[in-house]
């Protein structure tokens, strides 16, 4: 353990000194701010024990991470019937394209695109204030993660309204063919606060933890969803987590994972552990660029994969 400890340091000097840390997102105002420099890893092993290196501690915008969580939730609450609303294919688009969408007769591809998250965010609010539904999603994370310091930057969900023109053609579109319950802007502002859930590194992986350990909470023993939910949560997060650049991560980390453009990303070994990584600079696929190479060489030194073991 402490020889992983070492290791993981290593990997976030090295890749501190690295040139290309990809570019901050900008096009929602409040995350342009977030600094490039910054790399945390954590480590959340399914028997309590964490390790962390670099910025673990800071925290930063959970964004598209979040849909992971929305998803669960909305399973537990309406099982099955959620396919029939949104797809479980990957997306060779953009996560937020709009002619996707309309080629789908409004049905997104996957929970974690948008136009999907904007469905499940419709579920889970159903007939209740907006207000109510932010605070059951951040409940959520605070008990997973066993930390109630954990909030909703309004900030950042104010700014997000303020520019989401595309998510607010998406909600419009699912509107307007019939695969919406609640007006668009009521599902955008529930959408918009579940994407600036703030937490750090250590917070996150906490969270995570129960898709690594059959759907177990680990601190409590609690099922958050049984062990085949997990599989299958971890299945789209493995096909559908890393935005058009899904088949990459696959190839080059092997493990599933969600990334959000606050750049973040949550990667699960399963049986073992979650991993929580975060540094803000973006590649070209919208996935963090340090954070996706950190996953790379710790999967690598570990022999993590859910594709075989290290020979
Ligand atoms: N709130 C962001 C948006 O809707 C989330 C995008 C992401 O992290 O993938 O554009």
């Amino acid at each position: 353990m402490s020889d992983l400890q070492g290791t993981l340091s290593e990997i976030v000097a090295a890749l501190k000194a690295a040139g290309d840390r990809g570019k901050v997102a900008d096009y929602i105002p409040e995350l342009r701010t977030a600094d490039p420099e910054m790399l945390g890893i954590a480590i959340a092993y399914i028997d309590g024990r964490l390790l962390s290196a670099g910025d673990a501690s800071q925290a930063f915008s959970m964004q598209s991470v979040s849909k992971v969580f929305t998803l669960t939730l909305a399973l537990g609450a309406f099982g099955d019937y959620l396919w029939d609303k949104v797809g479980r294919e990957p997306s060779n688009e953009a996560f937020n394209s709009i002619a996707e969408l309309e080629r789908a007769k409004g049905v997104p591809r996957n929970p974690f695109v948008n136009a999907g998250a904007l469905i499940v965010a419709d579920l889970l609010l159903g007939s209740h204030q907006p207000r109510e539904t932010i605070g059951e999603i951040l409940r959520f994370v605070r008990f997973l993660a066993d930390d109630g310091d954990i909030v909703v930057d309004e900030r950042i969900a104010r700014s997000e309204r303020q520019t989401d023109f595309r998510n607010v053609a998406l909600a419009n579109f699912l509107a307007a063919f019939g695969n919406l319950r609640n007006t668009p802007e009521r599902v955008l502002g529930v959408y918009a606060h579940h994407c600036a859930i703030s937490l750090n590194c250590l917070q996150l992986a906490k969270a995570g933890t129960f898709l690594a350990k059959e759907g177990r909470n680990p601190s409590n023993g609690y099922a958050v969803v049984s062990a085949e939910r997990a599989r299958r949560i971890n299945a789209l997060m493995l096909t559908c987590g890393q935005y058009d650049g899904s088949g990459e991560f696959a190839f080059r980390v092997g493990l599933p994972a969600k990334s959000g453009v606050g750049g973040g990303i949550l990667a699960i070994v399963p049986g073992v552990a979650s991993i929580a990584v975060w540094s803000p600079g973006l590649d070209a696929h919208g996935n963090s660029q340090l954070g996706c190479a950190a996953l790379e060489r710790l999967a690598h030194c570990q022999g993590w994969s859910v594709f075989g073991a290290k020979p």
